[in-house]
């Protein structure tokens, strides 16, 4: 091929680039959540994309791909095509992953397109039903006095149940038996069944246990309390000083997608997190959509490079790793 030939082979390719871009999406898209199916992370994909598909034009599947605190799932997004027809819906567990595994082998500041962020959801303690606690001082007093017996339920090390239950334990300074599940889906199965004792779970996933008195809950992880918990105290109020975990959330496309495309996918799901009912369920289950001006690619690439920067040091005191 002389030079012209390849210019021209060159032009003819970014021509069939835009073309595709244009027309995109063509087919269905696949939206990975990196825990089980019912869970918290799942239950906010499946609102948010259900809109994206009537905006887009195409089925938005959601796959769940499971297993090491959400790290699988992050790395299977990194290495899929980036052509627009994979995204990642995943949460805060990207900004610990990096100081709680050795081994890493994604880098979700270099090797993923931020979308936008999607929700920041509160957190609540509960328990089995039978435990026997009746409020957040005797719960801790309780774990505290039977640190041998009792054992905690999370979706692996670098999910929020994992940090929730680390900062828990680091600051009644007890460590306990953990129970690392997929997915705080299959961890609620078993502490309905009282196989686990206690766990620190998302309001999208605990509402309704607790509304329907099938679990115990002793505390909210936000600062103030939640409107459809209004009973609840926070955690903070009733004696942790500080204690304050959120669960944002967020949207990915693999490295290189075209910003066309990415466009299409921020007002897609700007589209989905204004609409009433994803609102409505929303507020069912104790969260809000993030403003406007947080639903971005900047605000969502701001977001990672901050919590990175604060959960780092806080794992390492904690010195908790995984290969
Ligand atoms: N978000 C996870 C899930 O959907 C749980 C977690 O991160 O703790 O199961």
């Amino acid at each position: 091929m002389n030079i012209k030939s390849v210019a021209l082979f060159v032009a003819a390719l970014l021509f069939a680039g835009m073309a595709a871009a244009q027309a995109y999406p063509t087919k269905p898209i696949t939206m990975i959540v990196p825990f089980a199916a019912g869970g918290p992370t799942d239950t906010v994909a499946r609102q948010v994309a259900s809109v994206m598909s009537k905006t887009l034009g195409q089925t938005v599947i959601i796959e769940n791909v499971g297993g090491a605190g959400g790290t699988i799932g992050v790395g299977k997004a990194v290495a899929a095509p980036n052509d627009g027809y994979t995204l990642l819906l995943m949460h805060i567990g990207v900004s610990t992953a990096p100081a709680l595994y050795r081994t890493l082998k994604h880098d979700v500041t270099k090797d993923l397109e931020p979308i936008g962020l999607v929700t920041e959801v509160p957190m609540t303690m509960i328990a089995k039903k039978d435990f026997p606690a009746k409020d957040f001082k005797e719960m801790v007093t309780y774990v505290k006095a039977n640190k041998d017996k009792v054992s905690y339920a999370n979706a692996g090390l670098g999910s929020a149940s994992h940090l929730c239950g680390m900062l828990f334990m680091s600051a009644i300074e007890t460590d306990v038996l953990t129970v690392p599940y997929k997915g705080t889906a299959p961890a609620m199965t078993d502490l309905l069944g009282g196989q686990v004792d206690f766990m620190c779970d998302q309001t999208t996933n605990t509402t309704s246990q607790i509304k329907g008195g099938k679990v115990r809950a002793y505390g909210v992880t936000s600062l103030t309390r939640v409107a459809s918990l209004p009973d609840l105290p926070t955690m903070n109020e009733s004696g942790l000083k500080g204690f304050s975990v959120g669960v944002w959330h967020g949207v990915w496309a693999p490295k290189g997608t075209v910003k066309p495309i990415i466009d299409k996918l921020v007002a897609a799901l700007q589209t989905a997190l204004k609409d009433e009912g994803v609102k409505a369920k929303f507020a069912d289950l104790g969260t809000v959509p993030e403003p406007l001006n947080r639903q971005t690619p900047e605000a969502l690439r701001a977001q990672v490079v901050s919590e990175i920067a604060k959960w780092g040091p806080i794992i390492k005191k904690a010195a908790i790793y995984a290969d």
